[in-house]
């Protein structure tokens, strides 16, 4: 493509509200524009790309087995009603009526829309299993969209669903689209982590999200420096054991503390370690209330909370509530004399506390000489707690590490879920009717771009793996006004395209200054120059990952590029 004839509106400035390298370079090199809060366009360059990762993504689902169709992104309301999410998605459903009143969703995931089809066509175990999947936008009213394509209200995902009348059936499936989302992430040249999820309130078992590593994730990642075992925070269970020390205990007492609320303020003003205190934490686990008490040093786990009661919704209790249940300050939480509407459980890890400090449920006063046990009762122990830096690897092999990661995929065990609630069911072997098993499986495509884009650049620009660049090789011609250099770059343009390369051809009157500093902010990986050495069929090939430069003859050009290339 001829550049003076194509759409790249490059930016010298970066633009003001752009905060993160991904979306400053996308605008800058003119890959995407917004038209409104996360809502882009996607301009020549931005759909190159876009096409090369869903091109790579169709062959990756097609080599599993997967089946591509393409849903509707306008859904009638009662499908949406009869799954309930109508009621409990919240305001990332974008609602709207038709001319008639009729009320419809634009779609933020196809669960509803599949099941009722699948429910429809397929009524026979033989039918089974089915993995079908579309390319296609999806619309998330984001209370916070931000970082250009990585968190949009109008987006690209790619989402696929199996039918399955077993669970070993979507055992399989399951496992062929893992490695399916390994290849593409691998095939986009990525540095990726597969990591164990929270399969929230679905209920699933089994679910994976696939993390790109980058320091503006918002997700941190715990992983062994070990193995290649990785999950999300939350997840990961502690698998450190405490040792209790023989000190013998102190008698409880109580003592003044005035102003000293934070487990640090507290510590130090009683000049303990903070392993020694005692951290008291009151949760609404669904209708009851959860004192959750941790050791000093570490965070309660919410999720952790909500798995052990088997609960949908754990919240931290409101200083009014806190006030109503145990008459005190959120900072004056204590586990002694807690009465009967309040179960207490505890993390493991304060067992092994002796001669401990905790809040008195008063104002301005704590214990010490804390004694678990002797000095109140624990419902339960538990892990309750967050992993940390340097705890050991849960599978046993090595140390734990954080990472932050963006969520690129992911893979997750449905169930019945929506089989059950959309009536998906068909006859098995001996005629009987049977609720279908279902998986879903989703990569936010556009966010992909954003994510490759936010690995794969320097303070110059973008920098393209190979199989993703917009473009093979950018050609430039240094001087257009040069008769030989002009004629030169425009046999190679052709030259290059009849080889099979796909080439950007600079052919724009301007300063070469100006054309390198584009070619550097767009991010080819091949840079090809027709300069002074035109007359001896001599150009200048620059790989843009290294910064490597060399002269070649006319006659060894594709090689060369083809070499550069792999
Ligand atoms: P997040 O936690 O980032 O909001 P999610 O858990 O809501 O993601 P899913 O419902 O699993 O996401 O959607 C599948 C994939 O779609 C995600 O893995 C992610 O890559 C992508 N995705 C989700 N929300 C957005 C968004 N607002 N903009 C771009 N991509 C998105
Ligand atoms: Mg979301």
């Amino acid at each position: 493509m001829r550049q003076s004839q194509s759409f790249i509106p490059t930016l010298r400035e970066v633009p003001a509200d752009a905060e993160v390298k991904s979306h400053q370079l996308l605008l800058r090199a003119g890959f995407i524009r917004q038209s409104a809060s996360g809502v882009y366009t996607f301009l020549p360059l931005g759909q190159r790309v876009l096409q090369k990762v869903e091109a790579i993504i169709r062959e990756e689902m097609n080599r599993a087995g997967a089946i591509e169709l393409l849903m509707p992104a306008l859904q009638p309301a009662e499908l949406w009603q009869q799954s309930g999410r109508w009621y409990s998605y919240g305001p990332e459903l974008m609602r709207l009526k038709d001319r008639h009143e009729r009320d419809f969703a634009l779609g933020p995931t196809h669960e509803e829309m599949i099941t009722v089809l699948v429910r429809d066509e397929v009524k026979t175990y033989k039918r089974l299993p089915l993995t079908l999947y579309q390319i296609q936008v999806k619309f998330r009213d984001e209370k916070r969209p931000r970082f250009g394509l990585l968190r949009g209200r109008e987006f690209i995902m790619k989402d696929a669903y199996s039918f399955h009348t077993s669970q070993e059936s979507l055992d399989e499936t399951y496992k062929k689209m893992y490695e399916a989302y390994s290849n593409i992430f691998r095939r986009c040249g990525l540095n990726f982590r597969a990591v164990i999820a929270d399969s929230g309130a679905i209920g699933g078992k089994d679910t994976h999200e696939f993390m790109v590593l980058s320091d503006i994730g918002e997700d941190t990642i715990a992983y062994s420096d070990a193995s290649d075992y990785a999950a999300n925070i939350e997840m990961a269970p502690v698998i450190t054991t405490y040792e209790k020390s023989d000190e013998p205990l102190r008698d409880l007492e109580k003592v003044h503390t005035p102003g000293q609320k934070t487990i640090e303020q507290v510590a130090s003003y009683l000049q303990v370690t903070p392993e020694k205190c005692i951290k008291s934490l009151l949760f609404k686990v669904d209708d009851r209330y959860v004192l959750v008490l941790v050791r000093g040093d570490h965070e309660a786990n919410d999720v952790k909370v909500k798995n052990l009661f088997d609960a949908s919704i754990v919240e931290l209790a409101t200083p009014e509530e806190t006030k109503q249940v145990m008459n005190c300050e959120i900072g004056s939480l204590g586990p002694i004399g807690v009465g009967e509407a309040v179960t207490v459980v505890a993390d493991h890890a304060v067992k092994a506390i002796v001669n401990g400090v905790c809040g008195a449920n008063e104002e301005g006063y704590h214990y010490i000489g804390v004694n678990p046990e002797r000095d109140f009762t624990v419902a339960q122990y538990a892990d309750l707690r967050f992993i940390q830096e340097g705890d050991p690897s849960p599978d046993g092999k090595g140390t734990i590490r954080f990472a932050r990661g963006i969520e690129v995929g992911h893979v997750f065990k449905l169930g019945t879920k929506y089989s059950e609630a959309m009536n998906a069911v068909y006859l098995d072997e001996n005629g009987r009717s049977q609720t279908m098993i279902m998986g879903c499986y989703g990569i936010g495509v556009s966010r992909l771009v954003a994510a490759i884009a936010e690995q794969f650049a320097d303070e110059n620009g973008l920098v393209w793996p190979a199989a993703v660049a917009p473009f093979d090789v950018h050609l430039i011609s240094v001087n257009a006004k040069n008769d030989e250099q002009r004629q030169l770059a425009d046999e190679w343009y052709e030259k290059l395209g009849q080889a099979g390369l796909e080439v950007l051809y600079d052919d724009r009157p301007e300063r070469a200054g100006v054309k390198f500093a584009d070619s550097d902010l767009i991010g080819i990986p091949i840079r090809v120059t027709v300069g002074k050495r035109a007359s001896e069929g001599i150009v200048e090939v620059k790989v843009r990952q290294t910064g490597e430069t060399m002269e070649v003859s006319v006659n060894e050009l594709i090689d060369t590029i083809r070499r550069l290339l792999q």
